[in-house]
């Protein structure tokens, strides 16, 4: 195997052109390789100590996150926690802390699990990834970058170097929350996030949802614009909860049923959209909402 350690992203770009796979953290590569799942690749570039990956930069147009900003990071940055809540819920659910201060967001974007925690976070906010190669660089919609499990539309020898979340508007909150069937060191059984926008009377503005684990890739639901204009009361959350069952496509194995996440999915898609509507109306709902509401696994 070929090894080499990048520290800065020319010298990266360049290992990436001659055929090497990226690693930043390890923890889906190296983790994976351990475990027998996919071998390491023949050549493998080191990305973790190129610092200009490692930032998080706000602005009026929004946040830029480095590919390198950690899952502890997110979990605690004010910026994050303030503004983009739900992913700061789903950053703070990954693995155990050993796994968040090493796991980077570049690598969860990157590995396209379906399941992967920050993926329906990131599609509600409308992230774009900035992605990077010696021919220059390009930014696409989460959306249109997750083609398949384990699949994205980037190149070879494309290197995530950025997120980028658009700013949020006044009145807006969001939240994620997954089911789980134990509290550490466990991946989402299926999870949703929502971002709400509401009016000074409460009424919808705008609303987003989407599903971890009940597709190839994470899901947007359709049809929440027809929402626009109600209050978030039993009735709207029942039609979300329909709306989000009727879409997923889950797969059954031996972490639970089809017919089981599907039902699921609309519970958790219900119950984001609650914590997201009550954050908005300023209500204070410590990071994670699965911890602070009770949802998910006791202990
Ligand atoms: C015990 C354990 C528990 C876990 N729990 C969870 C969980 O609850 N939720 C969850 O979502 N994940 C979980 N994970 C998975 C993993 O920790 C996360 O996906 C993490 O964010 C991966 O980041 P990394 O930097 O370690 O990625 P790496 O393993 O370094 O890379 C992952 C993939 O992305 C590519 N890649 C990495 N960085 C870039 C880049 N900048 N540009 C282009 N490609 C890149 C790599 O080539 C590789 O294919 C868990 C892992 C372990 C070991």
């Amino acid at each position: 195997m070929n090894f080499t350690i990048a520290t800065t992203l020319d010298e990266a770009l360049t290992a990436l052109a001659a055929g090497a796979r990226p690693v930043a953290g390890g923890s889906d590569l190296v983790v994976g390789a351990r475990q027998g799942k996919s071998p390491l690749p023949e050549s493998v570039v080191a990305i973790d100590r190129i610092e200009s990956l490692t930032h998080l930069d706000a602005s009026t147009d929004g946040l830029g996150i480095g590919a390198l900003v950690t899952h502890a990071q997110l979990e605690s940055d004010a910026t994050v926690v303030g503004a983009y809540t739900a992913l700061a819920d789903a950053s703070a659910l990954v693995g155990s802390p050993s796994t968040r201060n090493v796991g980077t967001l570049g690598g969860n974007v990157m590995n396209a699990s379906p399941a992967m925690d920050t993926g329906a976070p990131l599609l509600v906010f409308g992230a774009e990834v900035e992605l990077r190669s010696s021919a220059g660089s390009r930014r696409v919609g989460v959306a249109d970058l997750w083609t398949g499990p384990g699949r994205t539309s980037a190149q070879g020898d494309e290197l995530c170097t950025a997120i980028h979340l658009p700013s949020r508007p006044a009145g807006s909150g969001s939240a994620y929350v997954r089911l789980e069937y134990r509290r550490a060191m466990e991946i989402a059984v299926v999870g949703a996030a929502a971002s709400i926008t509401l009016a000074a009377d409460g009424a919808v503005v705008s609303l987003s949802v989407a599903l971890t684990a009940v597709a190839p890739t994470i899901i947007a639901v359709g049809g929440t614009d027809t929402l626009a204009g109600r209050q978030v009361d039993d009735a709207l959350l029942a039609d979300v909860a329909a709306l989000a069952s009727s879409q997923a496509v889950p797969i059954s194995d031996l972490r639970a049923s089809e017919r089981y996440r599907r039902h699921c999915v609309g519970v958790m898609a219900r119950r984001a959209v609650d914590a997201a509507a009550r954050r908005a109306r300023g209500e204070s709902i410590a990071v994670p909402v699965n911890r602070s509401l009770g949802i998910g696994a006791a202990s």
